[in-house]
Formats: structure tokens, sequence, C-alpha cells
């Protein structure tokens, strides 16, 4: 009998490899192929087996290294093979990560696989700059929404009069290159342009970095810092707890050095 194969879509967590969960390592240990994406934390990939084959699909923004139809039949044919292979993700592997499309392309190939949730950046990284995405008396709602906008697509897949109209905390993903979209239409739809706002750049690793300001003034203060991806933007009252969090926090970014 061949050995059955099998995939583990593992969260790895927003960057910092102490927020990878334990099931999460166990698994990463023991694989026989590990593919992973473009953030994850390199030292992750040391706790691999040392005969394990390494494959590297990251995309970043124009660069696609892989189509996603390729990961999915690369996946498909180790596990075919008989291999178990951990499929390393950045943060959690339903959010915004096409983790949704890998496990369809097993379950179509009758692949036996396992999700292993992971934290996702969305809520870790506003959680390293001192944001807590909700709080009691500012904001019992949080909204997590995707900033790039396929531009292949006509129509936008955002409905801004909704999200605009909800009185709690935004927090986009992938939204550096559309940032001054995502200001005008908040704008537009009638969010105050007083309303502060942060966009965390390479949260809960050694290089975050924090800029604030408000939806009126941030693309400029963005631009001025010259903010690149990966990047999370938090919109709404709850910004204002970073700057007195964010300094007390005891939070082991300055541990973090020796990752990268
Ligand atoms: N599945 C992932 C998200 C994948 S989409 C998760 O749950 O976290 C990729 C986007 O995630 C990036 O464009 C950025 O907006 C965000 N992101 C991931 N890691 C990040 C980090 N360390 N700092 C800031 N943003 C990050």
């Amino acid at each position: 009998m061949p050995k059955t194969g099998i995939v583990y879509l593992i969260g790895a967590g927003p960057g910092d490899p102490g927020l990878i969960t334990v099931r999460g390592l166990e698994l990463l240990r023991c694989a026989d192929v590990v593919v992973y994406d473009r953030l994850i934390a390199p030292s992750l990939l040391r706790e691999a087996r040392p005969d394990a084959e390494q494959v590297y699909v990251g995309k970043a923004v124009s660069h696609h290294t892989l189509p996603q139809c390729e990961i999915n039949a690369l996946l498909v044919d180790r596990a075919r093979r008989g291999q178990s292979v951990a499929r390393l993700k950045g943060g959690d592997p339903f959010v915004f990560g096409r983790g949704g499309e890998e496990a369809l392309a097993l379950a179509a190939a009758r692949i036996r696989f396992e999700i292993v949730p992971g934290v996702t950046s969305a809520i870790a990284v506003p959680a390293y700059a001192g944001i807590p995405v909700t709080h009691r008396s500012t904001a019992s709602t949080v909204t997590f929404i995707t900033g790039h906008e396929d531009t292949h697509r006509s129509e936008t897949g955002v409905d801004w009069a909704t999200i605009s109209a909800v009185k709690g905390t935004l927090v986009f993903l992938m939204g550096v290159t559309n940032l001054p979209t995502i200001v005008k239409e908040l704008i537009e739809n009638g969010r105050p342009s007083d309303t502060p706002v942060a966009i965390v750049e390479r949260g809960t690793t050694a290089q975050q970095r924090v800029i604030a300001g408000t939806l009126a003034d941030i693309h400029e203060r963005a631009r001025a810092a010259r903010l690149l991806p990966p990047a999370i933007t938090i919109v709404g009252e709850v910004v204002t707890l970073g700057a007195i969090l964010g300094a007390w926090s005891a939070t082991r970014l300055l541990s973090l050095g020796s990752e990268e």
C-alpha cells in the first residue's frame, strides 16, 4: 500500500516567529515538504526537517512567483506522491490568504488536508502597535477589508457606503498602493476627515514602523515616511489608544532583531 499524502494548511502568524501555534510548529517539524509564502519568518523554515524539500511560492504585488493554479497543482502532486506537505501561509490561512482556494483544490482532488488556523495580521499587527481592534466605549465592531482591488475587475468589491456608515474599526490589508482611494472613498461616504488612522508597516517584526494621523493627512504622512507593503491600515477611534498602550506595552519587538 503506498503511503497516502496529506496537506497541512498552516497559519504561520504575522511575522514574529513566536506567533505560530503549537499545532502548526509540530506539523512543520514533521513534514516531508514545506511550501511557503513571502511573509513567512525565515527562522521558522529552520524548524523544518533538514531533509525536507522547501518550495518558495511567494508573491509580491505584481510579481507573481507562481500562479495560484500552479500552487494548487504542486500541493496535489506532492500529496499524491504520498508526502506530507506543510503549506505555510502568512497570518491565518483563511483571512485574505487564498487558503480557501487551496482547500477547494485539495477537496476536488480527494486529498486529505488539515487547516491549522493562525494569528492573523489583521488583529496581531494593530495589537503590537498597542491598538486593540475593539474597545468597549469606542468600537464594538471591527471590519476586515481588502485594500487591494483587482484592476481587471470593472466594479469594486468593497461597498464603501456600507463600511463608511458602520461606526466601528476598519482594518485594511493590502492597502498601501490604494491608500489615496481608501481615504477618498471613506471621506466621500461620510467618515469625518479628522478620524484617527494608523498604518503599521512590517508589524510584529523588528522592522515594525507605525505612522499615525487622520484621514485628512495620512496619505501625505505615509508618502513622507516612504511606507511600503506589507502594512495594515487601521481607521477609527481605537487608534488613539496606540499612543498610550504602544508606549507602555512590553511587546517583544526589541528581542526580534536576530530573526530576520
Ligand atoms: N492571511 C494573512 C493576510 C494575507 S494578505 C493574515 O491573516 O495575516 C497580505 C496582507 O497582510 C499584507 O498586504 C498586509 O496588509 C498584511 N500583513 C501581513 N503581515 C503583515 C505584517 N507583518 N505587517 C503588516 N501587515 C501585514
